[in-house]
């Protein structure tokens, strides 16, 4: 059984235990004159229906449904599922908070395999975000990953790229994450490529850390899939070249505009000296954008202390000035995401999908900074937000 007919089941189950003890009908519920951005695209003023814990239709035209509940949109955008795709999730309280500002789910890049294991059993509640992990990200003696001085398993003589990475695997790691920091010690290409060919036996995805485009370059040639990070030291900037490069091999880029901002406030003046300039940044992004490379919103919370709600939202923005279009930024926090990952939980709003979605307050495809308002968070059907 796959997992969304899983989750409907167990949904419909749990409805009917409610009908039944209160003996309300389960009905249909038409949110009516509402834009709906079902992941790809802006449907305007339609009629978005849904039935326990499926979406029955979005359409242009009225259609009555008996017994329909209904909720006015005027003025309200229905969005889909949003995820963010670079957090060190701290607690299960996260999961919680995340999912009541209508982020569905979070993908850990580095963490313990046990907190990652613990926080996994939260995946079938329904107050909670969806958690996905990377687990321990591959690094060695000396690499960015160690620096925090608690103990974990790096790769050295006795722990092989291909141990390493079969041991994330059995602990249920979603993907393969790779540390490459340029400041720290560095991987070596024999070390790279032996975690990524075994990672893809595995059917599984490798993403990696890197501050520097060299290294950024090195990992696309060695078969990487995605970034986790954009480039921010100071070096020769990306070339039309470069980034055709990646556009063929499909790589797609998280920028976590948010965690280099704070890193720059943080940062001293000789460290400074080293960075590229915050609208340089922005530039390379915008130069990846144009290019055709999938941009992925992601804000590596809880780095300097940022949150797990509104920090997302603030991505939003931060992506809005690096040239993308509205629309490409909700993409960027929702579809791009389910096929960048290839997620089988996750999908466009559209009939017979899971209703998951959120209703906010005014129009985020017309004016990006709507995105802070209001919302009201749906998950398999049942309004969640508290
Ligand atoms: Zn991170």
């Amino acid at each position: 059984m796959n997992y969304q007919v899983k989750m409907k089941r167990l949904v419909l189950k749990i409805a009917g235990v409610l009908a039944a003890f209160t003996g309300i009908a389960q009905n249909y519920t038409t949110i009516s004159h509402v834009d709906v951005f079902d992941g790809s695209q802006l449907h305007k003023d339609v009629y978005f229906t849904f039935k326990d814990s499926v979406i029955i239709s979005i359409s242009k035209q009225p259609i009555k449904y008996k017994g329909a509940r209904e909720i006015e949109g005027t003025g309200k955008t229905i969005l889909p599922p949003f995820i963010n795709a670079h957090v060190h999730i701290a607690n299960v309280n996260n999961l919680k908070e995340a999912l009541n500002v209508g982020i569905f789910a979070m993908m850990d890049m580095f963490t313990l395999d046990r907190r990652a294991n613990n926080l996994r059993k939260y995946n079938d509640s329904l107050y909670y975000a969806h958690y996905y992990s990377s687990n321990v990200g591959a690094t060695i003696p000396g690499g960015h990953g160690t620096e925090y001085k608690v103990k974990i398993p790096v790769i050295e003589d006795s722990i092989t790229p291909v141990k390493f990475v079969r041991e994330r695997i059995a602990q249920n790691a979603d993907y393969i994450k790779i540390s490459q920091e340029h400041t720290m010690a560095l991987m070596s290409k024999v070390q790279l490529a032996e975690i990524i060919t075994e990672t893809h036996k595995h059917k599984k995805l490798t993403v990696v850390h890197i501050s520097h485009l060299a290294d950024a370059l090195q990992l696309v040639e060695l078969g990487v899939d995605g970034l986790a990070h954009t480039w921010y030291l100071k070096a020769p900037l990306v070339s039309k070249e470069q980034l055709d490069v990646m556009k063929e091999k499909k790589i797609f880029i998280i920028p976590t505009l948010s965690v280099i901002q704070k890193l720059k406030d943080n940062s001293d003046s000789t460290e400074l000296k080293n960075q590229l300039s915050l609208e340089e940044v922005f530039n390379e992004v915008k130069k990846a954008y144009k290019a055709g490379v999938p941009i992925l919103a992601g804000t590596d919370a809880q780095n300097f202390g940022m949150n797990f709600t509104t920090q997302f939202y603030d991505e939003f923005i931060l992506l809005s000035k690096c040239g993308l279009s509205n629309i490409d930024i909700l993409k960027a926090g929702s579809s791009n995401i389910y096929n960048a990952f290839k997620l089988k939980e996750f999908n466009n709003l559209a009939p017979n999908s899971i209703a998951n979605f959120t209703l906010i307050d005014g129009k985020p495809c017309l004016r990006i900074e709507d995105i802070y308002n209001q919302k009201k968070v749906w998950k398999f059907g049942i309004e969640i937000t508290t």
